[in-house]
């Protein structure tokens, strides 16, 4: 084609090849290529230097050294020379429409649901720009979840991977806002969260440390109505997560197989042994009982009963991630705070992967607790939380190695998502525009 318009002139040649032109460019997926970088390998924590990554529309469809990954002519070219580049981070324990007690959450009581659905999406978008290029929900009001990731899958909005477990589901009086009574309520509750969407559920198996009743170790629901919230989950392919600070619940909620705890306050060495003997995923949170927190409560104007519990159930929190960590439950990060939230001088899934280094994981392990390990968790390892052929191209880069510190995701600049560059602060022209006619990226 090329040669062909050397020798055809002006309007002759435009009017000849524009329309085949244009119908082979929309044909042909774009092509990416970030260069330069040293690629981790989330499953060994070791380095390719000078690697290429080659994306083809939202996935990538090869990665090794420059040498063996020939980039075609036409590709758009990511310098990434002294980056490092690891997978989308993923956090596990997210509500884009948080609200807690205090002033900040006080201002938010008669917020609409348009004005709800604008909020979560700034807070979507900044999670993304943060790093997190998936999120699971745990628990957003009305529906609003639902319609956002939508938006997001459609290009309407600018935000993170979603799965979601909708409305939390709660006995009455339960640390929660959907509440239902006996079998064949929670049955019904469950199924309706299902056909709007969730593929999760996520109920209270115990109370929570922003209720004003209720104490935390209680284990209010029945046999029966446990029972029946994992078997209609499960015949539907959904998993189901838990809100948990109690061990008596945890015990009854293992018996009949759930597949997830969240945060985990007080859980014992029985549950914990079982948990590892059961392959049940623990996301901890750790950041939000731990000292780095009080800074945001303070922030969000929280009353001093609310500061008082959070200090109170700190020491156990971090007990028993310790213990987990020895025992080798099955971690995935989540932060029960905003993804990008300031925490500790970086976000609050920087430091909820820093902590549990501390905690006694070694900065791989906790690479993987925000990568891979999530994605296996969601059933989604083939999908996400690999740089490899065949993943979606959600990748983001480092000024150094995370694999010898993981303190260096404090230095992330970068921030692709299914192929699409939303931050380079290296290289802003590496930023993906979207044309305002037609909505492509460009
Ligand atoms: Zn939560």
């Amino acid at each position: 084609m090329r040669r062909l318009t050397r020798w055809m002139t002006g309007a002759m040649a435009v009017a000849m090849l524009a329309p085949a032109a244009s119908s082979a460019q929309e044909a042909r997926p774009r092509v990416v290529a970030l260069t330069g970088g040293n690629v981790v390998d989330i499953d060994t924590g070791r380095t390719t230097p000078d690697a290429t990554v080659l994306i083809e529309g939202e996935r990538i469809v090869a990665v090794g050294p420059a040498a063996s990954v020939p980039v075609p002519a036409g590709a758009k070219m990511v310098p990434m020379a002294g980056r490092w580049l690891a997978p989308g981070l993923m956090n596990m324990h997210v509500h884009f429409g948080l609200k807690l007690p205090g002033a900040a959450g006080a201002e938010l009581v008669n917020e609409t649901d348009g004005a709800q659905a604008l909020r979560m999406a700034d807070n979507a978008r900044r999670s993304l720009l943060a790093g997190v290029t998936t999120v699971r929900l745990t628990a957003e009001d009305r529906g609003l979840d639902f319609q956002l990731r939508r938006a997001i899958n459609a290009g309407q909005a600018v935000g993170p991977r979603i799965e979601s477990a909708g409305e939390l589901i709660v006995p009455t009086g339960g640390h929660g806002s959907l509440e239902a009574d006996g079998p064949a309520e929670f049955s019904k509750v469950v199924r309706e969260q299902i056909k709007r969407g969730a593929s999760w559920i996520k109920i209270a198996i115990s109370g929570g440390i922003s209720d004003t009743h209720g104490a935390i170790g209680a284990a209010p629901m029945t046999d029966a109505e446990l029972s029946t919230v994992l078997d209609v989950a499960k015949r539907n392919g959904v998993k189901v997560t838990a809100h948990n600070g109690s061990s008596v619940a945890a015990m009854q909620a293992l018996k009949f197989g759930i597949d997830c705890f969240e945060h985990g306050y007080h859980l014992n060495d029985q549950v914990l042994a079982e948990m590892k003997k059961q392959g049940t995923w623990l996301v901890p949170t750790i950041v939000v009982s731990q000292p780095g927190a009080y800074e945001f409560y303070r922030k969000i104007g929280s009353p001093p009963w609310y500061l008082d519990r959070v200090a109170s159930v700190g020491k156990d929190h971090w007990a028993v991630l310790q213990k987990a960590i020895r025992l080798g439950v099955n971690v995935a990060l989540g932060t029960d705070q905003f993804p990008y939230e300031p925490n500790s001088g970086t976000t609050a899934t920087v430091h909820e992967a820093e902590l549990y280094v501390k905690a006694g994981m070694t900065p791989l392990a906790a690479l993987q607790a925000a990568t891979i390990q999530p994605a296996r968790m969601l059933g989604l390892d083939k999908q996400v939380g690999r740089i490899a052929p065949g993943q979606y191209a959600d990748i983001v880069a480092l000024d150094a190695d995370p694999v010898q510190d993981i303190g260096a995701l404090r230095s992330l600049d970068f921030v692709m998502k299914g192929g699409i560059v939303y931050r380079d602060d290296d290289n802003p022209a590496a930023i993906d525009r979207i044309d305002p006619q037609t909505g492509k990226v460009s």
